[in-house]
């Protein structure tokens, strides 16, 4: 479906809890409440009937996400269902990799074909910091099963945090010379409840060329990052620039979130529900959602929040 400035909508992004078993500092409220009731909550067979209404308009490409989508008990059977969903033709996944040890090979065998791991920092302390409650082992170990699995593409994706990771660009981008990964790193989005950070946090994509001067830029792949290659890399440097560099012109997105709602702009306070419809009031709601995209997300930064009116474990990153 074609929204109303003439972009294709073939993706989208499915949150299937807010509910996560890390605490972000810069995505989640440490106490991690979900003030929702579980009946506000999209059911499995929902969530697969806004897939059909979804690809009946011309969706066909998939994103599970959360909060934390491995927590959620049913999260096999929604990849499976969601995949044989007739127009789909590839289902990924972002996870902070915790619970692939034990789901790597069933989301596989479900038929998620991509994963994206999140990654912000290869150093214990500060991956305990920045997590709030999780161990860099755990994700490690999580790498590991997803490479066992195998996966067709891996990205890890790192949010760029001045004053935190800055220094570890370097290291981090190293990954791509270490295994067949994309190493992505993407500016961070101030929202609703990032007051952990100041204006210095905030730093632009630029900085990850600044430390690795021998970068080459690579073709673009389709998606929205700027790729670049280490000489000797089996993956690619992926640079997500939301906040310095928008790429609203480009986007072809858009999200549903595990309460139901459409949202059409992630930073956009826009919400569309489908909790509680059938196919067809999907289909008419979703027509409605992406005929009202907004052309752009507004300013973001420090001073600037996103309007979205939602933290990101509560709409899927
Ligand atoms: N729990 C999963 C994970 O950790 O990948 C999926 C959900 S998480 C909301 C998805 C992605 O959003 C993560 O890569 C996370 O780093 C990113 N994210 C969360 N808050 C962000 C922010 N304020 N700015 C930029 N990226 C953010």
């Amino acid at each position: 479906m074609i929204d109303r400035l003439g972009c294709n909508i073939t993706y989208m992004r499915i949150s299937v809890t807010d509910k996560c078993n890390l605490r972000c500092r810069y995505c989640m409220p440490e106490d991690g409440v979900c003030k929702k009731d579980h009946a506000d909550m999209m059911t499995e067979n929902e969530i697969i009937t806004a897939v059909e209404a979804a690809a009946s308009l011309g969706i066909t490409k998939l994103r599970i996400t959360g909060g934390e989508p491995l927590v959620k008990k049913n999260i096999v059977s929604i990849c499976r269902r969601a995949a044989a969903v007739e127009g789909i033709k590839e289902v990924c996944l972002t996870t902070n990799g915790v619970l692939l040890p034990e789901l790597a090979k069933p989301l596989k065998e479900a038929g998620v074909k991509r994963l994206n791991l999140s990654l912000d920092t290869l150093d214990r302390e500060k991956y305990a910091y920045i997590t709030r409650i999780g161990k860099l082992d755990h994700f490690l170990a999580g790498l590991d099963a997803a490479f066992e699995a195998g996966f067709e593409k891996i990205k890890i994706n790192a949010v760029l945090i001045g004053g935190f990771n800055d220094d570890e660009i370097r290291q981090l981008a190293g990954l791509t010379k270490q295994y067949p990964v994309d190493m992505r790193f993407i500016e961070m989005m101030p929202m609703y409840d990032s007051g952990d950070f100041d204006e210095k946090a905030f730093i632009p994509y630029t900085r990850v060329l600044d430390a690795l001067p021998e970068a080459v830029p690579v073709p673009h792949d389709g998606g929205v990052a700027k790729l670049y290659r280490l000489p000797g890399a089996q993956g690619n440097i992926g640079l997500i620039s939301p906040v310095s560099a928008h790429f609203c012109s480009e986007c072809n997105r858009i999200r549903l979130t595990a309460d139901g709602k459409i949202k059409p702009c992630l930073h956009s306070a826009d919400e569309y529900s489908l909790k509680g419809l059938d196919f067809d009031g999907m289909k008419k709601t979703l027509e409605e959602a992406i005929w009202n995209k907004p052309s752009w997300h507004g300013d973001l930064d420090a001073l600037h929040r996103s309007q979205a009116g939602r933290n990101m474990n509560q709409i899927g990153g």
